[in-house]
C-alpha cells in the first residue's frame, strides 16, 4: 500500500494508475508526533494495544487539506457527517506518504471470520468459480438483501456469492457486529447452497461516503477477487447528503475494473406475494413492505413483532437476544 501524497493526488485528480481518487486512505499525525518523524525515515505504526504491526518508509509529510479532503471524499464540510466529523476532530494535521511494510496482520475481534484477498482468490479458484459476485452490507440481512444477492447469483456469467459485511469501528445506533456475523451465518447455512456462498468479515471504518464510497467498496471487493458487485439504493449513504442514485450513475462515470449489479429499491409486495422492485412489480405503494432499518430498529427497541415476510425467523431470533444496537 501507499500511503498518496494526498496534495499531488488532488491536483491531477487521478492515481497514478489513471484512476480518479475515491476515499483516500489517510495516516494523519499530531503535531506533536509530527515533530519526531522526517521525510527518510522509517516509523512504526501501531495497533489499538500500543504494538508495532508495520512500518512506513516516510517518503513525504504534508500538511493534511482537512476540508479539500471532506469536500473531495464525501462532497460536504458539514460536521454533522460522522466520517467529516471524524476527519476534522480526529485527524491529525499532518499527512504521512510512503510505503508501508506489513509485520504482521492486526489481532481481530473473535466474532470476525475474515479471509485476506489471497486466501479469498485461492477460495474461488479452488472452487472454480471464474465470476464472483461481491455484497457489502453492514447490517443484519433482510429477505430484500437476499433477494439481490440470489438474483444475481442467478445471472448465467455469475458462479459464486462473496457476502462481506463491514465490521469495524461503529457509530451510535449501529448494529454489533456479533449480530451482524451471527444473522448472516445462519441466513448462509440456512438458505443458500454451501458451495455457491461464501460468507467473511471485512473490518474497515465504514465511509458513509455515497457514490465515491461506493467506488471505493467495489475496488475493495476487486482486491478480494470479486468480478461483480451488488449497488442497491443508496448505498453507503448517511442522512441526506446523497442522491439515492448517485452510487449507481457514478458507476457510468468511471471503470473500476468490476461489473456494477444495479438495484432499485427492493420490497416485499403482498399483491405480488413475493420480493420486488419498482421494475419488476406492477402494484401500488399500499401494497408495499418496505425495508427501513430504521423502522425495524425502532420495532426492536420497542419490544414489538418483527414483519416476518422481510426478516427469516433465524435472524428476528438473533435480534431480539437484546442489546443488538449500538447505544
Ligand atoms: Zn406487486
Amino acid at each position: 500500500m501507499d500511503s498518496a501524497a494526498f496534495h499531488r493526488v488532488t491536483s491531477e485528480g487521478r492515481l497514478p494508475n489513471g484512476l480518479p481518487w475515491t476515499i483516500p486512505i489517510i495516516i494523519a499525525i499530531k503535531k506533536d508526533q509530527a515533530n519526531e518523524i522526517h521525510e527518510g525515515e522509517k516509523t512504526a505504526l501501531l495497533d489499538w494495544n500500543g504494538r508495532t504491526f508495520a512500518t512506513l518508509d516516510v517518503s513525504e509529510t504534508y500538511p493534511l487539506p482537512k476540508e479539500e479532503l471532506a469536500q473531495g471524499a464525501y462532497g460536504t464540510t458539514d460536521q454533522n457527517h460522522p466520517n467529516v466529523a471524524d476527519i476534522f476532530n480526529n485527524y491529525g494535521d499532518t499527512a504521512l506518504a510512503g510505503k508501508v511494510a506489513l509485520l504482521r496482520r492486526l489481532e481481530l475481534p473473535t466474532v470476525a471470520h475474515e479471509m485476506t484477498p489471497k486466501e479469498t482468490r485461492e477460495l474461488f479458484r479452488k472452487r472454480g468459480w471464474r465470476n464472483v459476485v461481491a455484497y457489502q452490507c453492514r447490517n443484519p440481512p433482510h429477505t430484500a438483501h437476499e433477494y439481490i444477492q440470489k438474483v444475481s447469483l442467478e445471472r448465467s456469467e455469475v458462479d459464486g456469492l462473496l457476502v462481506q459485511p463491514v465490521i469495524g469501528r461503529l457509530k451510535k445506533g449501529d448494529y454489533r457486529p456479533t449480530v451482524i456475523m451471527d444473522a448472516y451465518r445462519r441466513v448462509v447455512d440456512g438458505y443458500y447452497p454451501k458451495d455457491r456462498a461464501v460468507l467473511s468479515s471485512l473490518s474497515i471504518t465504514m465511509r458513509y461516503g455515497g457514490p465515491k464510497a461506493a467506488l471505493f467498496l467495489a475496488i475493495v471487493r476487486k482486491n478480494f477477487g470479486a468480478t461483480h458487485y451488488i449497488v442497491g439504493r443508496d448505498q453507503a449513504g448517511v442522512g441526506k447528503y446523497y442522491d439515492p442514485y448517485a452510487c449507481h450513475k457514478i458507476f457510468d462515470q468511471f471503470d473500476v475494473g468490476i461489473v456494477p449489479l444495479r438495484y432499485m429499491e427492493t420490497f416485499y409486495c403482498r399483491a405480488c406475494k413475493a420480493m420486488a422492485t419498482a421494475k419488476t412489480c406492477p402494484h401500488g405503494e399500499d401494497e408495499h413492505l418496505a425495508v427501513s432499518q430504521t423502522h425495524m430498529r425502532q420495532l426492536l427497541q420497542e419490544g414489538k413483532e418483527l414483519p416476518t415476510e422481510i426478516l427469516r425467523p433465524e435472524v428476528i431470533a438473533v435480534l431480539k437476544q437484546g442489546d443488538a444496537v449500538l447505544t
